[in-house]
């Protein structure tokens, strides 16, 4: 039961949050109810749901992101705080057989993230030009 319960509030974490958290904020999340749990448990767990397909794990540089929406989505990466969003836009469709048209690949899915700087970072870069921040 205690293992269930473990998998359970990571699960109801990452469904809760968007901001698709690396597995040391998933760790210090759940540690505030379950204290005893290790980082190993959590880790463990994480790449368990992701092979499961009940969550999806993507890489930002050297970091590995979880994210509880397991269906296909953009995201927007902010180049300079390294934030991951979400972007609501309906799927280009047919993108994977396009893809497979064009190689002789077998193709299983793709990621794609759009890149840019988000508005908390633009804003800051203004403050700081006009220099009323
Ligand atoms: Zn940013
Ligand atoms: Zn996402």
């Amino acid at each position: 039961m205690r293992n269930s319960n473990q998998r359970t509030l990571i699960l109801e974490y990452l469904h809760r949050v968007k901001t698709h958290p690396t597995a040391a904020d998933v760790y210090e999340e759940v540690q505030q109810l379950l204290p005893d749990i290790s980082f190993g448990t959590v880790y463990r767990n994480l790449n368990r749901l992701n092979d499961e397909g009940l969550i999806q794990a993507f890489k930002v540089g050297r970091a590995k992101h979880f994210d509880g929406n397991a269906d296909n989505h953009y995201h927007f990466l902010c180049r300079q705080c390294g934030k991951v969003e979400d972007i609501e836009m309906a799927l280009v469709e047919d993108i994977i057989a396009r893809a497979e048209d064009a190689t002789d690949h077998e193709i299983d899915g793709y990621e794609l993230f759009f890149t840019g700087v988000c508005q908390d970072c633009s804003q800051t870069d203004k403050g700081e030009e006009d220099g009323n921040k």
